[in-house]
């Protein structure tokens, strides 16, 4: 897999044209001020005034959704991926019109069908695989953040060229700008929220309740698994030397002992199969129709999840390891 880099994307395509970017969160934010950097005409289209303010302050004249989805080649639809399809059905859908493009950070609403765009539009998706503040800082570094690119229709003939632009405008072909499909991100995504982030969560919290019962103190055990920035250093180091490489860099005690309990965990099938059907219902569309009825019902489920989190004695344990090490509480 080749991924594009800055001499294989050209800005030229986009060099006379309006970029609309719709929702100044995360993603608007950094992609506006990156692909203003980089010599292009940006102009932001709010709904809500809580970040049109924000725009403001870093120069952008704010218009209203409308306007943008009117003046607007290239529309970068960057608001939640909950409200995209309002927000499309009520102001894009009786705007849009042939040889404009609509860009989307994720494939979530094309890949289940929730946004069918007409058919002489270009849609493209250049989905950074970072969050919106690294993509600003990585590119005023010099850096820029890898992405996944890919084209679900290409009206003009000039959809992959116009997404490739739009990488090397927001500085993701300076790190490398992967070409895949809105199905192949998007389940990847969900993958790795749903497979591979819960066990991570669910191991982390049993380990917490665990010890805590045995007696360890509470701020202890929190800095122990990740309050002293370790466990982020693991993960940095898996990213610049290696998942089993950055291992070399802690004892062989330490080595010894994950390698032995890791190629003998016993539920491994189990944890397998936990993958397998998280994979099965994102790919049959059960996901989407659960969270599609989860939103429609107001979010019970998430709001009681969220309250139970909020409430876990961790959240206790990190106040007093921060008090500890005197780092100020967020
Ligand atoms: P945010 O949650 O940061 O978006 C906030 C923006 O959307 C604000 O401008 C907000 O306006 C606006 N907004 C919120 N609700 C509404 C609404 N109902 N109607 C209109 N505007 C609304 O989004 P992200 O940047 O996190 O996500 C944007 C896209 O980027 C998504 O597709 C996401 O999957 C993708 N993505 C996000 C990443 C990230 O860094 N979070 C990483 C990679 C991809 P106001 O404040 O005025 O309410």
């Amino acid at each position: 897999m080749e991924p594009y880099y800055d001499p294989d994307a050209s800005l030229e395509i986009l060099r006379k044209k309006t970029l609309g970017i719709i929702g100044y969160g995360n993603q608007g934010r950094a992609q506006a001020l990156n692909l203003r950097d980089s010599g292009l005409e940006v102009i932001v289209g709010s709904l809500r005034d809580e970040t049109a303010g924000q725009a403001e302050k870093d120069g952008f004249v704010v218009r209203s959704v409308a306007e943008v989805a009117e003046r607007a080649d290239v529309i970068a639809l960057l608001i939640p991926d909950e409200v995209q399809r309002e927000v499309y059905n009520d102001v894009l859908r009786t705007r849009l019109r042939g040889g404009q493009t609509l860009d989307f950070a994720h494939g979530y609403n094309i890949h289940f069908g929730l946004i069918a765009p007409p058919p002489d539009v270009d849609v493209i998706m250049v989905a950074p695989r970072m969050i919106g503040t690294e993509v600003r800082e990585s590119f005023v570094a010099g850096r820029g953040a890898p992405a996944f690119i890919a084209v679900a229709q290409d009206a003009s003939g000039h959809a992959l060229e116009t997404a490739l632009a739009w990488a090397r405008g927001i500085g993701a072909t300076r790190a490398g700008a992967f070409k895949t499909t809105f199905a192949e991100e998007t389940e990847l995504d969900l993958f790795q929220e749903q497979a591979v982030w819960p066990l991570l969560f669910r191991t982390w919290t049993t380990a917490f309740e665990m010890l805590v019962e045995k007696g360890f103190p509470p701020e202890m055990v929190a800095l122990e698994m990740y309050g002293s920035g370790e466990a982020a250093e693991i993960f940095r180091e898996m990213a610049r030397v290696g998942f089993f490489k950055q291992t070399r860099f802690h004892s062989q005690t330490s080595q010894y002992g994950t390698l032995t309990r890791a190629s003998a965990i016993p539920f491994a099938k189990e944890i397998g199969d936990f993958m397998d059907k998280a994979l099965a219902g994102i790919r049959d569309g059960r996901f989407d129709a659960e969270w599609r009825k989860e939103q429609a019902a107001g979010y019970p489920v998430f709001k009681k999840l969220r309250a139970q989190a909020d409430s876990h004695p961790i959240n206790n344990a990190e106040v007093e390891m921060r008090r500890l090490l005197r780092i100020k509480s967020e």
